[in-house]
């Protein structure tokens, strides 16, 4: 669902990375290789720097990936589903399929990769320190356990979609019963640290002219933009309560077969609606969803010779909502999917279809509901 290269399986667990990781790994293994091992340990060949530099990185998304492990394993001991673990920018992301269900699960989960994270920069540093090692394993190892300490504690600054974050909206939740006021404290509290980051980066930049001070600036956007989404989804999901996603669906969407042509799709379906996506059906079943971009990437000319089933998404790279299930998971499921659109189905015959706009319809609705009554 979300782009990305899938790496396997671990404890039964998708571990895949974002393609922004790829940039991050090189600029992680240029950066050591080129600065920080040889002025640390002067007097080796370039080729032992690289050596070394890509041991590191290498190493260093496997405690990434440990982290993410920490709470998935976590999530999977409190009972909440595990859709995969996606490496990215700045870190990792375990996804999960539906919620916490208490602030006492939240703060386990939450802790966890932290957890792992104390554990593994105390064992690299300590290790390092009482085992005598040759340089270069030393100065890896060290490097990796200081770059961990580091991580830690980025990742327990308490803003709300860091591990801080979580760990203080479960506190907040804990303490007053209110899941919603807990999110919008939370949230605020890391759009004010996203902030802070921002103003800090800039200050620094223009103070300094170090031109690495616009990463903290970055950073900070990137903070108060995700504190900001977790504080919009949270609403949402609040607002849309006891609903079903069946309550919310768009019903009957106009579906198109998988065997008929393009030019077929283009003459009798696109022509009178002006959808943006078609489920695809196989027999009433549904089996992919058809981007009506999709099909503007093959040249006119091939429309009467290609099917609709070889441009449409995959039924498996599509997000699936049973009708029966809480509206509130298709605001998760559909969240950071590349196609905003999720096929409904009951008894797997389609149903309707969901977009991120009718739930905000429907949460917008069910908010004047509440306040009228
Ligand atoms: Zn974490």
């Amino acid at each position: 669902m979300q782009r990305s290269i899938p790496l396997g399986r671990i404890a039964g667990i998708q571990i895949g990375a974002n393609w922004s990781w790829l940039l991050i790994f090189a600029l992680v293994a240029w950066s050591l290789a080129e600065g920080i091992f040889p002025s640390q340990n002067p007097g080796m060949t370039d080729a032992a720097y690289w050596v070394m530099a890509v041991i590191a990185a290498l190493l260093f998304f496997g405690s990434i990936v440990l982290h993410e492990l920490g709470h998935a394993l976590q999530a999977r001991r409190d009972d909440v589903e595990i859709e995969g673990i996606t490496l990215w920018l700045f870190g990792g992301v375990a996804q999960f399929h539906n919620m916490y269900r208490t602030p006492d699960s939240e703060f386990r989960i939450a802790v966890a990769g932290p957890l792992v994270t104390l554990v593994l920069a105390g064992a690299l540093i300590g290790g390092a320190s009482i085992v005598p090692l040759p340089e270069s394993v030393e100065a890896v190892v060290f490097w990796l356990g200081y770059i961990n300490l580091v991580l830690l504690v980025f990742n327990l600054l308490p803003a709300l979609p860091l591990d801080g974050g979580r760990v203080l909206h479960a506190l907040l939740w804990r303490l007053r019963g209110d899941l919603a006021r807990a999110t919008r404290v939370a949230a605020l509290v890391g759009v004010g640290f996203g902030s802070l980051m921002i103003a800090g980066g800039v200050l620094l930049f223009l103070a300094t002219g170090v031109f690495g001070a616009l990463w903290l600036a970055f950073i900070g956007w990137f903070l108060s933009a995700a504190a900001r989404a977790e504080a919009e989804h949270m609403a949402v999901r609040h607002a849309l309560g006891g609903l079903r996603v069946r309550d919310v669906m768009s019903r009957e969407p106009v579906a198109v077969p998988s065997n008929a042509t393009l030019q077929a799709f283009a003459d009798e379906y696109a022509i009178d609606t002006t959808f943006t996506t078609y489920p695809v059906v196989e027999h009433d079943r549904p089996v992919g969803l058809l981007p009506f971009d999709a099909i503007s990437s093959v040249p006119r000319d091939e429309w009467h010779a290609r099917k609709v089933r070889d441009v449409m998404l995959p039924r498996d790279q599509v997000t699936v909502l049973d009708a029966d299930r809480e509206a509130g998971d298709a605001v998760h499921e559909l969240a950071g999917t590349g196609v905003d659109r999720a096929l409904v189905v009951e008894d797997d015959h389609l149903v309707g279809l969901v977009a991120p706009a009718d739930l905000r319809r429907a949460a917008r609705l069910a908010d004047t509901d509440q306040q009228a009554g």
